[in-house]
């Protein structure tokens, strides 16, 4: 028996046998060739490319039935990596100069694609670079005739899948009839695959380094998509033991999603909202059956990373209009952009950044391309006609931002006056406590006409510990118990309360019930809001606690200066409120430890 820790991608639990998906890992050779074959190389690399394409669109149609319909556009990507000048371009270019091999000079160009990247760290960037690889990857084998279809389609029985990696159309051809579950070595916490198997409920644990070496076809698997593990040979008691937890948990989900309209009132009966995350309007009526009372983050930045060119005002307007009808009679928070540094995409890029976490990111980027910034805020203001819709802008780390953000929205509202287009003149502007300065500076926004607040402790943690939140090598430092992240908001919201400014909680801790529990305790929260599917067991558990209660236990956990006395604690006194079926990433971290 062998336990892996990974990272969680899709929650669940999967049993059964292990198929290893051996890909053809392809040596590319360098052939030198004449120049009058020059033009038959450029044609067969064309060739290639066509295939490829084919086989992804049809990929994609046959997995039309299969994953929801806001997931298809997850595919573009990977064709357009396919029409893209800087890839296949130079590649096409170099046969001709250098008059090489078509495979060779594939591999050259991504190599030299690598080498220039190399030193951004981004996760999301990674991602993305990783999505080329397997592109590129396709490409090869089909020039050196090893065929595209590398095996999944054969699988024929239910099995968990291992792989050192899977592509988003490997993802969605998989039938949750026949994949039961699946691990691969790479990935990272924003992979496409990741995000496709959620939305098909198939449990997943991905970044598990040389797991490959460990596990043949045909061994007994667990993988424990709620702690990370993946156990390899289980002995019969653990067997057992996952199996009862396994049906315990498709009987709590079943039973949670079916009071998902019930209101979240705590037993002393305050009322929480929940909200839900989304990225695109078509995340709506799947939020909204999960149990959400609206959207308190429309994360605006996909529209711009979806496609190949910046999205016009009407292409928005429609956009967040859309949104606005979808949620109703609710109401919808649209983040104005958070692009920056490597987080943009290709036709935005001008220089790769040192820094990028540190550096022209979200609102400073918005304030220095006021051109994109006057469009999505036209586009906003046009849409909150026709529904109820808040605006809220990112990153804000100085008053001066805050003001100068919300002078060009008043700038946008004067145009529209003289123009005669309807908006919502009670347009409500907040903004993310996400930035130190402006976590201390709460008090100071909120007499200066800040609306709202929504704390996004993604970021909110990252630089208040200066934690990377994409780097692994530092992810066990990523804390939201650090005592210096707990002080910070209870100071937050303490502070927003004092000044009556509603203030709401965005990043992933809402989602986890011990870390929510303490934010209900820290005073009035107008709404916690969180990916869909965590809404339901959310408000299963808010039902089960009282906020009084959460508030001593809050005044408890400040007296704490260390994380293993606040881990101690909750553990003893918050984690057994848990109904079965209901975890929590403190859980996760002690499973690690017999990893
Ligand atoms: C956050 O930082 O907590 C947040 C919600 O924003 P994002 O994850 O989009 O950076
Ligand atoms: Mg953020």
């Amino acid at each position: 028996m062998k336990i892996f820790k990974g990272i969680l991608a899709s929650p669940g639990i999967a049993i059964g046998k292990a198929y290893i998906l051996n890909r053809f890992h392809v040596a590319v050779v360098c052939r030198n060739i004449g120049k009058d074959e020059a033009f038959l190389e450029v044609d067969r690399l064309n060739a290639a490319v066509e295939a490829v394409r084919k086989e992804m669109i049809k990929s994609a149609r046959e997995s039309v039935g299969n994953i929801p319909a806001n997931m298809r556009d997850i595919f573009n990507p990977h064709i357009q990596i396919l029409e893209d000048p800087t890839l296949i371009g130079h590649a096409r270019q170099m046969v001709e100069k250098k008059l090489v091999n078509a495979e060779y000079a594939l591999k050259e160009t991504f190599d030299k694609f690598v080498q220039r990247f190399e030193n951004i760290r981004d996760g999301y960037f990674k991602d993305r670079l990783h999505e080329i690889e397997l592109v590129v990857n396709k490409l090869i084998r089909e020039l050196m005739g090893a065929g595209v279809d590398d095996g999944l389609s054969k699988l024929n029985e239910p099995a968990v899948i291992f792989a050192h990696d899977l592509t988003p159309f490997d993802t969605a051809q998989m039938s949750a009839k026949y994949v039961l579950g699946f691990v691969t070595e790479a990935g990272g916490k924003t992979s496409h695959t990741g995000i496709i198997a959620s939305s098909l409920n198939i449990p997943a644990v991905v970044g598990v380094p040389k797991i490959l070496r460990s596990v043949e076809t045909g061994d007994n698997v667990i993988v424990d998509a709620i702690t990370g593990n993946v156990v390899i040979k289980p002995t019969d008691q653990q067997f057992q033991s996952y199996n009862q937890k396994r049906q315990h948990l498709l009987f709590l989900a079943k039973k949670m999603e079916k009071e998902a309209g019930k209101e979240a009132r705590t037993r002393d009966g305050v009322l929480f909202r929940l909200t839900a995350n989304i990225e695109s309007p078509s995340d709506v009526p799947t939020a909204a059956s999960h149990g959400a009372e609206g959207i308190g983050l429309y994360r605006t930045e996909f529209l711009f990373v979806r496609g190949n060119r910046l999205p016009d005002e009407e292409e928005q307007f429609n956009d967040y209009k859309k949104v606005a009808q979808l949620v109703a009679p609710y109401e919808a928070i649209i983040r104005t952009l958070d692009l920056g540094g490597d987080k943009m995409p290709g036709h935005m890029v001008e220089e790769p950044e040192a820094n990028p976490a540190l550096g022209l990111r979200a609102i400073r980027y918005c304030l220095d391309q006021p051109a994109v910034f006057r469009t999505q805020l036209r586009s906003i203001l046009r849409a909150s006609h026709y529904g109820r819709l808040r605006v809220m802008f990112p990153m804000v780390s100085s008053l001066e931002e805050f003001l100068r953000a919300k002078a060009m929205l008043e700038r946008m509202k004067r145009e529209l006056d003289k123009d005669g287009v309807p908006y919502d003149k009670n347009l409500k502007v907040g903004m993310m406590v996400e930035t130190p300065s402006a976590a201390l500076m709460v008090t100071q926004f909120a007499v200066n006409e800040v609306d709202f607040f929504s704390v996004g402790t993604n970021d909110l943690i990252q630089y208040l510990l200066a934690i990377d939140r994409t780097n692994q090598s530092v992810a066990n430092l990523f804390e939201p118990l650090n005592p210096a992240v707990i002080r910070l908001l209870w100071n937050i919201i303490q502070s927003a309360n004092r000044y009556k400014v509603p203030v709401s909680v965005c990043g992933k801790m809402s989602a986890d019930p011990v870390y929510a529990y303490l934010l209900i305790g820290m005073g009035d929260i107008e709404n916690l809001s969180m990916d869909s599917n965590s809404i339901p067991k959310l408000k299963g558990f808010l039902r089960d606690v009282s906020a009084e209660e959460a508030r001593k236990h809050v005044l408890k956990v400040m007296e704490f200066d260390r994380v293993r006395d606040t881990k101690k604690y909750l553990t003893k006194n918050v984690t057994p409120m848990f109904s079965e079926g209901m975890f929590s990433e403190l859980m996760a971290e002690d499973a690690s430890g017999d990893a």
